[in-house]
């Protein structure tokens, strides 16, 4: 393809937990492509006390989704601020509302959706620490920061996100079994989904790069 090829709009599925962020952080540096995480906007503005953060916080403390009429406002506006470079999306849609409205103004060309064994998710989110401001994840016993409960680029502290409590996990598991699954429908129908297999990210990491380089090497 030419210079002028489209830019490509990569999303990723998965449950809560399910590497999510781990195989976005390594596609954005393996293809240098923009990522547009809602949970990680989300808990910025929290952070930051604006007034969407004041809105949402309670949502996300339940592990609960947010209003669609919120989200899709919010994140469409996000995507528009993506300037001439490819964008990966993670966390957006969770809703076939969200998906539909999506879809009408950024279709995406490419859905990587991660199957990982809900045993696997409940095991891991118990020893997961994230460093806020980038939404650097850690796990301890698969990637331990070097200096506990410190981020190993900044040096600064690193938390427990509440909703990674279990009673919030068990929500968000639910909500994504009824709610979310119907996103991956969407997406096979309009014969764009790709699932990738595993238990761990490093197994499942692989299978994406073989998948995603023909798309990106064009
Ligand atoms: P992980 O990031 O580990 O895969 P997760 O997908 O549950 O876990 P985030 O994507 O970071 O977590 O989202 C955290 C919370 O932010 C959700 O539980 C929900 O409250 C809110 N949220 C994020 N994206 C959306 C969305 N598209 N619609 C509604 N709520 C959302
Ligand atoms: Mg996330």
């Amino acid at each position: 393809m030419t210079a002028t090829s489209k830019l490509l709009k990569t999303l990723i599925l998965g449950a809560p937990a399910s590497g999510k962020g781990t195989i976005s952080s390594r596609i954005v540096k393996k293809y240098n492509v923009a990522h547009v995480s809602s949970g990680d906007k989300l808990r910025d503005h929290i952070e930051k006390q604006t007034d969407l953060g004041k809105e949402v916080k309670k949502y996300l403390n339940e592990g609960k989704l947010v209003p669609d009429n919120v989200m899709i406002k919010f994140m469409i506006t996000e995507l528009n601020k993506v300037e001439n470079k490819p964008w990966l999306l993670d966390g957006f849609p969770r809703t076939v509302g969200q998906a539909d409205a999506l879809w009408k103004v950024q279709p995406v060309d490419i859905v990587v959706n991660l199957v990982v064994p809900f045993d696997v998710i409940i095991d891991r989110v118990k020893d997961r620490w994230v460093h806020l401001a980038s939404g650097r994840v850690y796990n301890i016993g698969f990637n331990t920061p070097k200096v506990e409960g410190k981020d190993d680029v900044t040096g600064e502290d690193l938390v427990q996100r509440p909703d990674d409590k279990p009673e919030a996990v068990r929500k968000r598991l639910e909500i994504y079994d009824s709610i979310t699954r119907p996103v991956i429908e969407f997406y096979k129908q309009k014969g764009i989904l790709k699932e990738f297999e595993g238990r761990t990210s490093d197994e499942i990491w692989p299978k994406v790069t073989a998948y995603l380089d023909p798309f990106f090497k064009k």
